[in-house]
C-alpha cells in the first residue's frame, strides 16, 4: 500500500489536529460558474478585433498594417536568437533528454547564461526585456530542439512568478524576486489540485491568515517544473474573516519553505523530460508581503496573466509546422512507391498542401497577436485565447498527417530508426509532446466557453435579464425596452457590408476576395449567434456544441485575416501564394462549421451519451479483458504531515 493509500483510508478518528480530510467541498454548476464569471476581466479598455469579429464587424484597420517593432527591439531579438540556436545546437541533444527523461543541468545552467530565464523580465531586474514577439521566436526554436525545454521556459515565464508580478506585483516583490528569476532560478505555477482542473471553485488549499502572514495547506498537482522550481505561484483559498475579504488568492512561495514536500515527479505520454510535481504543503508559513494583489484576486491574476501568456503555447505549435512540413517536404519528394515519390500521389499531396498552408496560417495568427501585445494598442485577450485554441487542434492535424505520409517509419522511434541505419526523426514524439497542449493552459473545451462567453457578452449586457432565470419581472421588462433599442440599431446593419462590394478590400490584390468572405461570413456568424440566443435564450449556455463551432468559425475567420494582412506586411511572393491556399482551404472548413450550426446530431449525441453513462450500451464492452484495478478515479487526500520522500531536484549552480 502506498503512502497516499494509508492516508486515503484514515477514518475521522484517526485524523489528529494536523491533519484534515480534504474531501471535495459539493460546488454546484451555478457556484462554478459564479466563480468563472467573478474572475472574468470586464471591462474592454481598448479595441478588441476579435470581439468585433464576433459581433459581426471587421475591423482590418485594427490589424492592418501590422504594427512595427522599433529597428532596435529587432536587431537584439536577432542577436538574442542567433546565440540561442547556436547554443541548442551544439548543447540541447533532444535523444538524450528522452533517454533520460530530464534535461541536463549543465544545459539549465547555460540557457541561464544565455538570459533565457529572463527573457520577459525587464532589464532593470536583470531580464533581456524582450518582446513578446523575440520571446515566442525564441520559444519556438528551442521548442525545435526539444519541447521539455520550451515547456519548461515557457512555464517559468508565461505563468510562472514573472509575469503576474510583473502585472500585479509591488515594487517591492519585483527587486525582490525578479533579479532572482532571470539570473537562472527557476519558477512554477501552482493552482491544479486532484479535485481541480478546469473547475477552480473547488480549490481546496488553503491559506490561513497567521500573525504575519499566511498557513498554507494543500495538495498541489501537476505543477510543471514542480520538482526543480525554486519559486512557486500558489492559488490558495483564504476563508473570509474579519479585514479579511478571502478568496483564492496568489501567493509567491519559497520552494524550500518547511513544510513543503515534492512528494512525486509525474510522468507523461510525452514531454519526458517535463519536471512536474505533486506538491505537499502543511503549515508552510508565507508571509504577508509575499500576497500578490489583493486578497480574493488570485483567479483574475492568473486570467489577466494568460492574456499574453498563452501565446507561448503556440509558439511551440509553430515550431512543429515548420518541422513537420520539411519532413514532409524530404520525405515524400524522396520517398518512391507505385512509380512516383509519394508527394505526388494525390491522396499525399493534400496533405502536404494541408501542412504547409496551415503552418503559414498559425506563423501569421501568432506573429500579428505578439505584435498587437508588444504595440499594445488592442485588447488581444480574445485573439490569444483562438490562437491558444486554433494552434494545438491543427499542430495535432499536421503532427499525425506527417506521421501518416511518413508511413511506417512515423510511427517509429528515433532512436530505432538511427539504430537501423536511417535518418533518425521523432515524429512519433513530435505528436506525442504535442498532445497536450489541447489539455492544459485551458482545454479546447474550456477554450470554447471562454471565447464563447465574450462572443455573447454584447448580448448579455443588453439581453441577460431577459434569460436571466432569477431577474424579477421589473428588470426582465427594462431589459426587455434596452435589447428592443439595442437589436433595432445592431441587426439591419449585419445585413450589408463591404464584402458585397466587388471591389471591397482591393488593396489586397488576389486575396482581397478572402477577405469579403471574412466580412460576410463575420456578420453571417454574429445573426447566426443572435438567432441562436433568441432560440435557446438561458440554456444557450448548454448548447457547447453550437457555440464550439462558433468559436471555430470565429478562429478560421480570424486566421484568414492574419494570413492575408501577413502577406501584405511582407509582400514576399511566396507569401500571398501560402495566404491564398491557406484562405481556400479555411474557407471549405468555415462553409462545413456554417452548415454544421443548424444541421447536426447534437440533440440526438447528447441523449445517446446520457444512456451510455447509464450504463445502456455496457453489453458493448464485452469481449475484452478489462482491467479490474478499482482504485479511485480521484485519489481522495488529506492535508497534514507528508508521508512520502521528496524528491525535489536541487540543481546543481
Ligand atoms: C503535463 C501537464 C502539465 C501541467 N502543468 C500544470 C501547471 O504547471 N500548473 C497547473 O496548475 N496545472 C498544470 N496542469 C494541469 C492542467 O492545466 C489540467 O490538466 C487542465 O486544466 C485540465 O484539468 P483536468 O486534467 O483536471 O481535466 P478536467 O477538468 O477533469 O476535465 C476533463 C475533461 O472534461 C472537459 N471539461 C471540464 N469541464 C468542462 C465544462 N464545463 N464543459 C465542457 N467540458 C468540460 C475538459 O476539457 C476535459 O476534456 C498540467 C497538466 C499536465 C497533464
Amino acid at each position: 500500500m502506498t503512502a497516499a493509500d494509508s492516508r486515503s483510508l484514515k477514518t475521522d478518528q484517526d485524523q489528529d489536529e494536523t491533519t484534515r480530510a480534504a474531501e471535495p467541498a459539493p460546488v454546484s454548476e451555478r457556484e462554478a460558474r459564479q466563480t468563472a464569471e467573478a474572475a472574468r476581466e470586464a471591462e474592454w479598455r481598448k479595441p478588441s478585433f476579435g470581439k468585433q469579429l464576433f459581433l459581426g464587424r471587421l475591423r482590418l484597420e485594427l490589424i492592418d498594417p501590422w504594427p512595427t517593432p522599433s529597428a532596435q527591439s529587432v536587431a537584439e531579438a536577432e542577436r538574442f536568437l542567433a546565440r540561442v540556436a547556436e547554443y541548442a545546437e551544439t548543447h540541447i541533444d533532444n535523444a538524450q533528454i528522452e533517454r533520460d527523461a530530464s534535461i541536463p543541468d549543465e544545459v539549465l545552467r547555460g540557457l541561464a547564461d544565455l538570459g533565457a530565464f529572463g527573457m520577459k523580465i525587464d532589464k532593470e531586474y536583470g531580464g533581456l526585456g524582450l518582446s513578446t514577439h523575440a520571446y515566442c521566436q525564441a520559444l519556438t526554436m528551442l521548442s525545435s530542439a526539444n519541447s521539455s525545454v520550451s515547456a519548461l521556459l515557457s512555464a517559468h515565464q508565461s505563468i510562472g512568478v514573472p509575469q503576474p508580478l510583473k502585472l500585479f506585483g509591488t515594487e517591492e516583490q519585483k527587486s525582490r524576486f525578479l533579479p532572482r528569476l532571470a539570473a537562472g532560478e527557476i519558477s512554477a505555477f501552482l493552482l491544479t489540485e486532484p479535485d481541480v482542473g478546469s473547475d477552480p471553485a473547488r480549490l481546496a488549499t488553503t491559506a490561513e491568515p497567521v500573525d504575519g502572514g499566511y498557513r498554507l495547506n494543500g495538495l498541489k498537482l501537476w505543477a510543471t517544473n514542480g520538482t526543480v522550481a525554486d519559486l512557486l505561484v500558489v492559488m490558495a483559498q483564504v476563508p473570509r474573516s474579519e479585514g479579511h475579504r478571502g478568496g483564492i488568492t496568489a501567493f509567491v512561495v519559497e520552494a524550500d519553505s518547511s513544510g513543503i514536500t515534492v512528494e512525486r515527479r509525474n510522468a507523461f505520454l510525452g514531454l519526458r523530460g517535463l519536471e512536474n510535481s505533486l506538491t505537499r504543503f502543511h503549515d508552510v508559513f508565507v508571509p504577508a508581503e509575499n500576497v500578490i494583489g489583493r486578497e480574493g484576486q488570485g483567479l483574475k491574476i492568473a486570467l489577466t496573466t494568460l492574456n499574453t501568456g498563452r501565446l507561448s503555447l503556440p509558439a511551440v505549435c509553430v515550431a512543429a509546422g515548420k518541422y513537420c512540413l520539411r519532413v514532409a517536404r524530404e520525405w515524400s519528394g524522396a520517398r518512391v512507391q507505385w512509380g512516383r515519390p509519394v508527394g505526388k500521389h494525390e491522396a499525399i499531396a493534400t496533405k502536404i498542401a494541408f501542412i504547409a498552408a496551415t503552418t503559414y496560417g498559425l506563423e501569421a495568427m501568432l506573429t500579428l497577436s505578439c505584435l498587437l501585445a508588444d504595440d499594445e494598442s488592442n485588447d488581444i485577450r480574445i485573439e490569444a485565447a483562438l490562437v491558444k485554441l486554433y494552434a494545438s487542434e491543427m499542430a495535432w492535424r499536421i503532427a499525425d498527417e506527417t506521421l501518416q505520409i511518413r508511413g511506417g517509419r512515423g510511427y517509429e522511434t528515433a532512436e530505432s530508426l538511427a539504430a537501423r541505419g536511417e535518418r533518425s526523426t521523432p515524429i512519433e514524439q513530435v505528436l506525442r509532446d504535442l498532445r497536450i497542449n489541447r489539455v492544459f493552459e485551458g482545454s479546447t473545451e474550456i477554450m470554447h466557453l471562454f471565447v464563447a462567453r465574450e462572443a455573447v457578452d454584447a448580448h448579455l449586457a443588453v439581453a441577460g435579464d431577459i434569460i436571466d432565470p432569477d431577474a424579477t419581472v421589473g428588470r426582465k421588462a427594462r431589459a426587455g425596452v434596452k435589447a428592443g433599442g439595442f437589436y433595432a440599431r445592431w441587426l439591419p446593419a449585419l445585413a450589408v457590408g463591404k464584402g458585397q462590394l466587388p471591389r471591397g478590400y482591393a488593396e489586397f490584390g488576389p486575396l482581397a476576395t478572402h477577405l469579403r468572405y471574412v466580412e460576410r461570413a463575420s456578420r453571417r456568424l454574429a445573426r447566426d449567434t443572435f438567432y441562436g440566443m433568441a432560440r435557446w435564450q438561458g440554456r444557450m449556455e448548454r448548447k457547447q456544441a453550437f457555440l464550439g463551432r462558433v468559436v471555430d468559425i470565429g478562429a478560421e475567420l480570424f486566421a484568414m485575416s492574419a494570413a492575408c494582412t501577413r502577406a501584405r506586411a511582407e509582400g514576399a511572393a511566396e507569401g500571398w501564394e501560402l495566404a491564398d491556399l491557406f484562405c481556400h482551404q479555411a474557407r471549405v472548413r468555415v462553409d462545413a462549421l456554417f452548415t454544421a450550426l443548424w444541421d447536426n446530431n447534437d440533440a440526438r449525441d447528447a441523449a445517446a451519451a446520457r444512456k451510455v453513462l447509464d450504463g445502456r450500451y455496457a453489453s458493448l464492452e464485452a469481449g475484452i479483458l478489462a482491467d479490474d484495478d478499482d482504485r479511485p478515479w480521484v485519489a481522495s487526500w488529506s492535508t497534514g504531515p507528508t508521508e512520502a520522500t521528496d524528491v525535489r531536484r536541487r540543481l546543481r549552480r
